[in-house]
């Protein structure tokens, strides 16, 4: 994979300045090493000038650099989609469909799908990797408990699990949070199943579900104030950027944690965000309804 290289706003204004601009950028992308038809894996093709697409030589299957992404059939210029992706990415706050629609002068509903369809890139892009080693897990709970109903385990509130790996002096590494409907062990098996490389050490607190858990090692003993240090910030932080960016509640979280997890995991890379992010978009995989 080519390196991620920062990009002054001068590059990219010049680089992303018209639809063919971004169709080549997401052309070299998406084929790094010449067109490979998906349907037959044939390597020549015809460029089709009026419809964009390439046609390939073999078996006549036409394909554009946006089908099977994120950004299939959609009807959005490119060149608003590279901004929506280069403010998404240079915003260290994240940005807001609203702040978006007022940016670019879109309607909320395009800003909307701009956003939700970049967090989908980001979380297949994170779903490259899975998680290693020694991990901290906990879980948390999402938005304000309505009163007089429980805190904690028996709330109704949106419950996440939160999983960092960090290495053996204790610094973070990589973080997923997923939302999950309960926490039994069946829930929080799947958070490993999807997640986590078989082999590896849990580090959780005394929940009865985590014992039960298959295919790693639980290590309960941390009970102590201060242990599970790294899950708990992540959880601070996330409810910060939840606040600041989104004012604490939205109707589905799982796209907000995929985005924070996202810049969490490159957050050593600030200045590479933009490259990063439209890379993820340009080879996405995920189909969104
Ligand atoms: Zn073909």
């Amino acid at each position: 994979m080519a390196k991620a290289t920062p990009i002054s706003f001068k590059e990219f204004r010049t680089k992303f300045a018209t639809e063919d601009d971004c169709r080549n950028y997401l052309f070299e992308e998406r084929f790094p090493d010449g067109f490979v038809c998906p349907k037959c894996g044939g390597r020549e093709y015809y460029y089709l000038k009026t419809r964009h697409t390439c046609q390939c030589k073999n078996c006549r299957r036409q394909t554009s650099v946006t089908a099977g992404t994120v950004m299939n059939r959609t009807h959005l210029p490119l060149t608003i989609w590279f901004w929506a992706i280069y403010l998404c990415a240079t915003d260290k706050r994240g940005i807001s469909a609203k702040g978006l629609a007022r940016q670019l002068e879109l309607s909320y509903e395009s800003a909307w799908y701009l956003l939700v369809r970049i967090r989908g890139a980001m979380k297949d892009r994170d779903q490259n990797y899975m998680l290693e080693g020694l991990i901290e897990m906990d879980e948390a709970y999402l938005g304000a408990p309505k009163r007089g109903k429980k805190r904690g385990r028996g709330t109704e509130r949106k419950k996440m699990a939160v999983a960092v790996s960090k290495t053996e002096n204790d610094c973070p590494l990589f973080l997923r949070l997923q939302i999950i409907p309960d926490v039994t062990t069946a829930s929080l098996q799947d958070v490993i199943n999807g997640n986590v490389k078989p082999g590896s050490t849990i580090e959780c607190d005394g929940l009865k579900s985590y014992p039960a858990l298959e295919n790693v090692s639980i290590d309960a003993s941390a009970y102590e104030v201060g242990d599970l240090k790294w899950v708990h910030v992540a959880i601070g932080n996330f409810k910060a950027f939840l606040l600041g960016t989104y004012h604490g509640s939205c109707g589905d979280y799982q796209p907000y944690l995929n985005e924070f997890c996202f810049r969490y995991n490159r957050r050593f890379h600030p200045a590479e965000l933009f490259t990063r992010l439209s890379r993820a978009v340009a080879t996405s995989c995920t189909l969104l309804s």
